[in-house]
Order: C-alpha cells, then sequence, then structure tokens
C-alpha cells in the first residue's frame, strides 16, 4: 500500500500533481479542499458549515475535517493506495490521522514537500482566481490563508521530518520536470523497503 501525502502551501501544485500521481501509481486521490467545494456546490449542511471558514481563508475545525476524511477513505476498501492532498493542515489532524493509520496497518508512505516561493506562489493563486473563480483565490483571503499556512500547517514539515519520511521537491519549473522529481522519490522510499 501506497499511502502519500502531498505537502505545500496554498499554489504549491499539489492538485496538478495528485491528478498525475493517482494515474501513474494507480492511487485515489483524496483532496479535502475538493470535497468541501463539491458540499459547498451542493448545499450541503457540511458545505455550509465548511463555507464560513474556508470564505475567510481560515481552516475548517479538525473534528469537522476528519470525520469527513476517515467517511471517505472508507469509500474505498480495495485501492493500492492514496495521494492526501491538503490533508493533514494541523498538528492534530496528523497526529489523529497517524493512530487511525496505525490502527489499520497502512502508516503513511511519504511525505513529498512542493518547495516555492512565496512571490510566485501569489502570482499563480491570482492567476487562478481569475481563471477559476475560484472565491478564495482573491488577494485579500490569499494573504490569510499564508498566515494560516505559516502558522497551524508549517510545523507539520518538522512533524514528518522527525519520522524520516519527507522528501522535499523543488516546485517551480515545467510540470513535468517536477512531476519526475516528485517520481524520483517515491521509487528511493519504495526501493528502502
Ligand atoms: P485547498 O483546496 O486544499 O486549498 O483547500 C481550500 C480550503 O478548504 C482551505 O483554505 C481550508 O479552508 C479548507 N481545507 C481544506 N483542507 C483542509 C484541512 N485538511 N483542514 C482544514 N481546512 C481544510
Amino acid at each position: 500500500m501506497l499511502n502519500l501525502v502531498l505537502f505545500g502551501p496554498p499554489g504549491a501544485g499539489k492538485g496538478t500533481h495528485s491528478v498525475k500521481l493517482i494515474e501513474k501509481y494507480n492511487l485515489k486521490h483524496i483532496s479535502t479542499g475538493d470535497i468541501f467545494r463539491y458540499e459547498i456546490n451542493n448545499k450541503t449542511e457540511l458545505g455550509i458549515k465548511a463555507n464560513g471558514f474556508i470564505a475567510q481563508g481560515l481552516l475548517v475545525p479538525d473534528e469537522v475535517v476528519l470525520e469527513m476524511l476517515f467517511n471517505e477513505m472508507d469509500k474505498y476498501n480495495d485501492v493500492k493506495g492514496f495521494v492526501f492532498d491538503g490533508f493533514p493542515r494541523t498538528i492534530v489532524q496528523a497526529e489523529k490521522f497517524d493512530e487511525m493509520l496505525q490502527f489499520r496497518k497502512m502508516p503513511v508512505s511519504l511525505v513529498i514537500s512542493l518547495e516555492v516561493n512565496e512571490e510566485e506562489l501569489i502570482k499563480r493563486l491570482i492567476k487562478r482566481g481569475i481563471e477559476t473563480g475560484r472565491t478564495d483565490d482573491t488577494e485579500e483571503v490569499i494573504r490569510k490563508r499564508f498566515e494560516v499556512y505559516n502558522k497551524q500547517t508549517k510545523p507539520l514539515l518538522e512533524y514528518y521530518r522527525k519520522q524520516k519520511i519527507l522528501h522535499s521537491v523543488y516546485g517551480i519549473g515545467g510540470i513535468q520536470t517536477i512531476f519526475e522529481n516528485i517520481c524520483k522519490e517515491i521509487e528511493s522510499e519504495i526501493n528502502k523497503k
């Protein structure tokens, strides 16, 4: 089982590379952000609750995210593994996630951290906001999302570094080159086992 966490700040390319990875390694993509957007579009109770946080650039509370994620994983019993995109985003999420995965005997195999500087990220997100109409890709909300990322999500780098499963990949340049570098990291970890 290959359980991959794709980590990085907003706009780092997690979504783009997740799609390529699930195809190459035959995995299931779980993007908590995509699930929330689906729920928001369908005006479900969960969507309405989550939107109050997302629209302001804040994180959805851990217990809401964790329940949703566990339910989502339960739908796929017969898969070769998962790509987690945008999850975990807090230490509490990572700890609860580890507990659950330990119970299921399917730990996180590796964490790929996409490294992109803030100036490039802001440029990408503003462009994405214009192209897709994503309402949290406006300058004010983007700034808040970075603040939240630095405070609540970045400490996870240390969390996974300590577990010795963190791999960094430079995330600026051609998509194919970056993707190949991600695959090299995955294969180096697979070959260790
Ligand atoms: P994303 O598409 O991953 O950038 O997520 C969009 C928004 O959904 C984030 O800015 C958060 O408000 C919310 N969100 C997505 N994943 C999580 C998570 N793991 N924990 C808390 N909030 C999340």
